[in-house]
């Protein structure tokens, strides 16, 4: 993300803001560091490709999953903003729209799943979209789904539209 951008659409926030992004920052570069460590001293030690593939995940492991938080809190924060100023007319629902279906595509497909359907194994559930009892429609970890019986599939805001009747605006407001 952009620090300018985000700064320029919140700026009653940069202050509370910066400081994280300069933890980010730090912490990325730290964790660039570590990997290329790691790279050198095993190509040369083993040249096992996948020994240094593995190290370097471990190494990544810790950092980016404090990333993925901040980031989440980030887009959480940026969300309540747009709410707020599209209530006090600060901005156009056109101007928020962006930020809303991007947060709209981020709610998990399991999760909307969960309150509609029954879950039949970790990634797979009856699919909500046709009568069935065998679980066709699969859950995939880039967070979209596929149902191999009606052939229907797609993000969040597509499963939404679909179960709910719902256009893309609607689907994407029932979702934020
Ligand atoms: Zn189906």
């Amino acid at each position: 993300m952009p620090n300018t951008d985000l700064f320029n659409t919140y700026a009653e926030f940069a202050e509370f803001i910066a400081p994280k992004l300069a933890e980010i920052s730090a912490e990325r570069t730290v964790l660039e560091r570590k990997i290329k460590r790691t790279i050198k001293r095993y190509y040369t030690k083993y040249d096992q490709v996948t020994a240094t593939f593995l190290k370097c995940l471990y190494a990544a492991g810790p950092v980016m999953t404090r990333y993925a938080e901040i980031t989440k809190e980030f887009n959480h924060i940026k969300l309540e903003i747009i709410k707020s100023k599209l209530k006090y007319g600060m901005v156009t629902p056109e101007e928020a729209a962006p930020i809303r279906v991007a947060e709209a595509k981020h709610v998990s497909v399991s999760s909307v799943l969960g309150g509609i359907t029954t879950r039949k194994s970790r990634d797979t559930y009856l699919c909500p979209l046709h009568a069935e009892t065998s679980g066709s429609l699969k859950v995939y970890k880039n967070n979209s789904w596929y149902c191999f019986g009606c052939c229907q599939g797609g993000d969040t805001i597509d499963l939404v539209m679909k179960y709910y009747n719902l256009p893309f605006n609607k689907a994407v407001e029932w979702l934020t």
